[in-house]
């Protein structure tokens, strides 16, 4: 899978791993997000919410794996719910001076890459992701370093120092139509960081690349052995993988693709029922574009068992109504960029921005793979 197999086992070597301490603490800080309310406290809390969005001039921009009603408050204030890339697009292109992040940070500081002029307020800037962490930039930049010949592509899901080491960022949506590009003018490619999403590419483009160990702890438990049993018992359902899933999963799809595309394939596909292999936070989504339709949690065990802490992103969960009024009132948790890595940053990240543009490749929200 990966085009140099010995110098991947010494990167995976060395490369930090997401132990269950780490996870374990996202998860209490998540669980602290999501305990039981105290009678007319949530009511309190999405009134103090939009109350403070007026005063500080901000908008709410959510991403689909946090909790829904986060995702309904962005809607209901004139926000906006999207994949990593449409909540920056949004971002940009509304007036408000504040733009309040629910996601994960490299989410905050793509928005604070692309809009500068702005504050960008986060619930939780400790809110982070595997991908991210599995790629720190100084072992990242040694890999580039050691492959001068090789235009380096990464995952959006990674550091503001990371992207400004780039020469393109992608997003799931985008990822093949950039590779495809590249190898037609026979550049070779470094593909940063997530190994299931690059090996995926790499199947479906047929362009062999350097490929970075990393993964998502989330897509990595979804299980083969489960799906097929799942599906036996629903052989009318039709499987949406997100592509950072194991490739015997993604092999198995009906469809393959960015959260976004995945919406899009409840309501366009005549099937009534999906099997849904990515984050259940989309859910809130797929429900409301696919009216009546049913979406089954794909299983992370072999025997349809399904953990829901294995299923949920602990990281996006740290994102609630409490810590949201904190920092709107507070102005804490401010994301930061240095000036040097953020205008480096967003020449690989315009990049794709205008390739999109250029290709008619409608990022926006309207569902495109
Ligand atoms: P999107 O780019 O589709 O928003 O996905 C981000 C992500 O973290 C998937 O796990
Ligand atoms: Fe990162 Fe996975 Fe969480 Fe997405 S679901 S933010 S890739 S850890």
């Amino acid at each position: 899978m990966i085009a140099v197999k010995g110098e991947s086992d010494a990167l995976s070597g060395k490369i930090p791993k997401v132990d269950d301490e780490l996870l374990e603490e996202a998860r209490a800080a998540a669980a602290r997000q999501t305990r039981e309310y105290a009678p007319g406290e949530r009511d309190n809390l999405v009134g103090r919410i939009k109350r403070l969005l007026d005063r500080e001039n901000a908008v709410l921009v959510a991403h689909y794996y946090t909790a829904p009603e986060l995702q309904e408050l962005a809607e209901e204030t004139g926000g906006y719910v999207a994949d990593s890339l449409e909540m920056a697009r949004f971002g940009s292109e509304h007036p408000a001076r504040t733009l309040v992040v629910a996601g994960v940070r490299f989410m905050g500081e793509t928005a604070k890459i692309l809009n500068p002029e702005k504050r960008i307020l986060m619930p939780d800037e400790a809110a982070t992701c595997s991908l991210d962490l599995e790629c720190p930039v100084d072992l990242f930049s040694d890999y580039c370093d050691a492959h001068p010949d090789h235009t380096v592509v990464v995952y959006a899901n990674t550091s503001a120092a990371v992207k400004a080491r780039a020469d393109w960022v992608v997003t799931s949506g985008i990822a093949l139509p950039i590779v495809e590009y590249l190898a037609g003018r026979n550049e070779k490619i470094l593909w940063a960081p997530d190994k299931h999403l690059g090996s995926y590419v790499q199947r479906a483009t047929g362009v062999r690349m350097l490929i970075w160990p990393g993964s998502c702890v989330v897509h990595e438990n979804f299980k083969a052995d489960g799906i097929r049993k799942l599906m036996k018992k629903h052989p009318d359902a039709k499987l949406l993988v997100h592509p950072e899933s194991p490739e015997e999963v993604v092999k198995m799809a009906d469809v393959v693709g960015s959260t976004t595309a995945l919406i899009k394939a409840g309501v366009t596909l005549a099937a009534q029922k999906f099997i849904v292999a990515t984050e259940p936070g989309i859910f809130y989504k797929m429900k409301q574009a696919a009216p009546g339709k049913i979406f089954l949690e794909a299983p992370t065990g072999g025997d349809l068992a399904t953990c829901e802490s294995c299923l949920r992103c602990p990281w996006m969960g740290m994102n609630g109504l409490r810590n949201l009024a904190e920092t709107l009132e507070t102005g804490a948790n401010e994301i930061t960029v240095d000036e040097t890595i953020r205008q480096k940053a967003s020449i690989p990240l315009r990049r794709m921005m205008d390739f999109a543009e250029e290709r008619g490749i409608a990022m926006k929200n309207r569902g495109n793979a």
